[in-house]
């Protein structure tokens, strides 16, 4: 089939490439993001490739359509920036990777705990500056402190059974609890629950209508003082200015993000040499509690082989049969 990929960076090329001798598929590569104003670019495509941060509503939904593309195959897990409901009245197809590896997010998650707890980023910059003082960099114990973990799916119950390892005590919220998961130490409980009692909060559940900004400044009055909040989910889980004024007042004592409400205008970009507009991101590069990195926990060796490997096995099942291995739609989520 005629791909046209989107966002792509030169690892996704060579990924795709590599993958590709064993479909065949005719694969044309554009850096841009697809926008309203990019969709043009797809004039001759019978699919696009995207990525987390491409925009899919109903009207760059309608113009792929018009110029005939019939499967938008996603190269990641996560799917709330397509509009389903569009994408179904159209006819197009949406085609993801449900998993390629649990395991580089869940690993990313407690590295960024590791990270914060000891302050690892402020002590790398210390010792290279020749100051080998430890004030500042007293961290905790991980064994016997409560975890509290939001959504226990494929990434969620991985950090849980990580964590079990350093000898924390798991809580975990779901509105579909893992069965798997309850036959071992995790306890599941309500969110007020899980919130008052737990020194980590890591959210591990899909961005929908019902999850978003479930950290806002009412759940953030339900926390420990100094608790340590960490999102590698997606960005608009958490109302960013309640985070901030949590920090401020201590409330919240570490923040590791690995993604941010706004991230489409930075993140996957070398912007080190130009301002940064967004006043909100700035403040929080302020705190010397805070660890961000820019959407990089799924970006490991396995991970993109198994994203390529399942991004071009969905676009050729569709060629082949008219249907994608791992489709979504609004009939399929009911
Ligand atoms: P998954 O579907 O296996 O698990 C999600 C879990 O969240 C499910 O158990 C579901 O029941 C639960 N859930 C849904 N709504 C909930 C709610 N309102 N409250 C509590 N739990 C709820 O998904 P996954 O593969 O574990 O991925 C989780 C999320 O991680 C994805 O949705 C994606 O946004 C994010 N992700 C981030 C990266 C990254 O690089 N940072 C990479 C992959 C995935």
């Amino acid at each position: 089939m005629r791909v046209l990929v989107f966002s792509t960076k030169p690892y996704d090329r060579k990924f795709l490439d590599a993958e590709n001798m064993h479909h065949g598929h005719e694969l044309r590569y554009v850096e841009a993001r697809l926008t309203s104003e990019t969709a043009i670019l797809a004039a001759d495509a019978e699919a696009v490739c995207v990525f987390v941060n491409d925009l899919l509503g109903a009207d760059v939904l309608r113009q792929l359509a018009d110029r005939g593309v019939r499967l938008v195959a996603l190269r990641c897990a996560g799917f709330n920036n397509v509009d389903l409901a569009a994408a179904g009245s159209l006819g197009t197809r949406i085609a993801r990777v449900p998993a390629y590896s649990p395991f580089a997010v869940a690993e990313h998650t407690v590295g960024m705990m590791l990270a914060l707890n000891r302050r690892l980023h402020r002590a790398y910059a210390r010792v290279r500056e020749g100051n080998f003082a430890l004030d500042g960099l007293l961290g905790f114990d991980l064994n016997r402190r409560t975890a509290g973990i939001i959504g226990t799916g494929k990434i969620g119950s991985v950090v849980a059974r990580i964590l079990h390892g350093f000898g924390c005590q798991i809580l975990a919220h779901d509105v579909r609890p893992d069965p798997e998961c309850a036959a071992w130490d995790v306890r599941y409980v309500d969110l007020p629950e899980l919130l008052a009692a737990s020194d980590i909060v890591t959210l591990h559940c899909p961005l929908t209508p019902a999850t978003h900004h479930l950290i806002d400044a009412a759940a953030l009055r339900q926390v420990r003082h100094g608790v340590m909040l960490i999102n590698t989910s997606r960005g608009a889980l958490i109302d960013t200015r309640a985070v901030i004024a949590a920090l401020k007042s201590g409330t919240i004592g570490f923040l590791g993000l690995d993604v941010y409400e706004e991230e489409a205008d930075l993140f996957f970009e070398d912007l080190s040499g130009q301002v940064i507009h967004d006043d909100v991101f700035a403040r929080l590069l302020t705190f010397p509690n805070v660890l961000i990195t820019g959407h990089q926990a799924f970006f490991t060796e396995e991970a993109l082989t198994n994203i390529a490997q399942t991004t071009l096995a969905n676009v050729t099942a569709f060629e082949e049969r008219g249907e994608a291995l791992h489709e979504v739609s609004v009939e399929r989520l009911a």
